[in-house]
């Protein structure tokens, strides 16, 4: 069960069968239901901005130097994010007695919170890191800028596009002089999985019995948000794989798909917005047959 508004309906959910529940860390609800003899799992939002956050230097950083915020989320290599994420989860796993820590947020921004806060991060945390990786950073930039070039003035990438019918060979002719492309997809995947170690030696430090989890992205966009489902097999129990075909927030198929709508819409007005739709269904893997095509539908609907 995810969830639970008071621990007064702790024994509703025993008396029909419900033995584990997920809830945000607050000690008191922790701690009532682990008496109860639930197995409990703590949700923490990895790289979460709480109020001490609240500065520009904290933010994600795209290759034009705009900071943006991302599911309530700053930049995944900050070191006092990561350490206030670390923090907190001593102080659950040092207190109580639960079964699970399952990080949520726990990648980069993805085209659901807008296509130019995906195009992050290169803030001067993201250039050490990337330096000590042995990756080119100004490389990995330029081509990020690129892109999202590509995007604002979509005429060029729209006809590539429909003469290549979306197939991959299309995208290798698009990436072309991008080299960094796939570079700094890699660098934001291991960005996310040497946090996710860094969780799971401190997990085991302090307890055998608590387990690590995540909620990961569905595999089609997981890799454009540095989740690797394979690596995370490596270092996690466990994950949540969020396989929404419909819903109102990020993850969500629908809802990033007409998000990037949303975005080339705005930028080029000129493009025919069914087709469009069409198109991104095709480039991720969907059959368009019977899906809305149309923003506002797509925003609300199924695909
Ligand atoms: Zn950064």
């Amino acid at each position: 069960m995810f969830g639970i508004p008071r621990l007064e309906y702790a024994d509703l959910l025993l008396e029909n069968g419900f033995k584990d529940i997920v809830v945000s860390y607050d000690p008191e609800l922790v701690k009532g239901l682990l008496d109860k003899g639930f197995n409990v799992h703590i949700v923490v939002g990895a790289f979460r901005l709480d109020n001490e956050f609240r500065d520009p230097r904290f933010l994600a950083e795209d290759p034009y130097g705009r900071r943006h915020i991302w599911f309530g989320s700053g930049c995944p290599n900050n070191p006092d994010i990561r350490r206030r994420t670390l923090r907190q989860i001593s102080e659950i796993i040092e207190k109580h007695s639960v079964n699970s820590i399952l990080l949520d947020g726990i990648r980069f921004a993805s085209m659901g919170s807008g296509i130019e806060a995906f195009a992050t991060c290169f803030c001067e945390n993201c250039r050490n890191k990337a330096e000590e990786y042995g990756y080119r950073f100004e490389e990995m930039k330029q081509s990020v800028k690129k892109m999202l070039n590509a995007f604002y003035d979509f005429k060029q990438a729209w006809d590539v596009l429909q003469a290549y019918r979306s197939s991959p060979a299309g995208f290798l002719d698009l990436a072309r002089g991008k080299h960094g492309l796939l570079d700094w997809l890699e660098f934001r995947e291991r960005s996310v999985s040497d946090f996710i170690v860094e969780v799971r030696n401190l997990i085991k430090s302090y307890s055998r019995k608590a387990s690590l989890g995540a909620y990961v992205f569905t595999p089609s966009l997981a890799f454009l948000v540095g989740q690797n489902y394979r690596e995370f097999w490596r270092y996690l129990d466990f994950v949540k794989p969020m396989v929404y075909r419909k819903g109102r927030g990020v993850a969500c198929l629908n809802f990033e798909l007409a998000r990037i709508a949303e975005d080339l819409l705005r930028w080029n007005p000129w493009l025919p917005e069914a087709e469009l739709i069409s198109l991104l269904y095709r480039v991720f893997g969907l059959q368009e047959e019977g899906f809305p095509i149309a923003r506002a539908r797509a925003l609300k609907q199924a695909v």
